[in-house]
């Protein structure tokens, strides 16, 4: 399915009104014609379920002649609906316990619609052994391209901090990101797509066990942290993630903008290391 503006993203449930059927959550089916979306349950027991809510939504819901959308308001509703589902409270707190079989799940994934514009699936670079692990936001092109994350321009200022700490890039730290597929010209990661991907991060660091994790910018620190705290008020302060302990700095592509905030990410990595160092 191509990520066009033709398609809506709504949490799990995918909307293309230009192809008769798609997949709503792999068990349901959802019918498109001409201006009309009508929503039809493969499973007809679910009478009190978000699904049920929303299929009575759905069902025959006009949509805008021009821009080929559903309405705002009904948009809105469903996504609330689709956010709230039992299944993807399940998907988040679905947690592997092993590289194989978190490989096999994120191998082919189609939980979020990123994988519809992906090259590939940006899983890791580093050591699974490492003791330091940096979390970004999300591949960009030339991760997407080369399937590895922080292999572009912030990749390359990435590296340099990390060396500026006296650590190897390959041996010493393992990098990842919160989602794994790069979102449609390098916008913001969506909550959905976040939740959706969420259950991979949380397993890498089960299965690599940092002593200590950096989060680069606002999605990975309010992902861990569960927070909508700004990064400025998140950093200079020492968190922790499931006990391990979690520093806050900036995203390399902000400090690349701007230069000015170098100072103070030098300060969250000086930091890191005191920390690290008192372990
Ligand atoms: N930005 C990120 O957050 N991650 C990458 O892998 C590349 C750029």
């Amino acid at each position: 399915m191509k990520n066009t503006p033709q398609n809506l993203l709504l949490g799990n449930l995918w909307i293309q009104n230009n192809s008769k059927t798609t997949v709503l959550q792999q068990k349901h089916r959802l019918v498109t014609a001409p201006n009309k979306i009508k929503y039809e349950p493969l499973i007809h027991n679910q009478e009190s379920s978000p699904i049920k809510k929303i299929n009575t939504l759905l069902s025959n819901t006009p949509v805008d002649n021009k821009t080929n959308l559903m309405q705002p308001k009904v948009q809105k509703v469903t996504q609330d609906l689709v956010h709230n589902s039992p299944k993807n409270e399940a998907v988040a707190t679905k947690l592997y316990s092993s590289w194989q079989e978190l490989n096999n799940q994120i191998i082919g994934c189609e939980q979020c619609s990123l994988c519809n514009g992906r090259t590939n699936i940006v899983i890791e670079r580093g050591n699974r052994a490492a003791k330091w692990m940096f979390i970004g936001e999300g591949p960009g092109e030339q991760e997407d391209l080369q399937g590895k994350p922080f292999v572009g321009a912030s990749g390359q200022l990435l590296d340099k901090m990390i060396v500026a700490m006296k650590l190897n890039p390959i041996e010493d730290v393992y990098i990842a990101n919160v989602v794994k597929c790069r979102p449609p010209f390098n916008r913001n990661p969506e909550k959905e797509e976040i939740t959706a991907c969420s259950n991979y991060l949380f397993s890498q660091i089960k299965l690599v066990k940092p002593d200590i994790i950096i989060t680069l910018g606002r999605f990975a620190a309010q992902t861990l942290l569960k927070s909508e705290v700004a990064v400025g008020k998140l950093r200079n302060k020492i968190h922790s993630y499931q006990d391990i302990p979690l520093v806050v700095t900036y995203h390399p592509s902000y400090l690349l903008r701007t230069p000015s905030a170098k100072k103070e990410a030098w300060n969250d990595l000086q930091l890191a290391l005191k920390t690290f160092a008192e372990l």
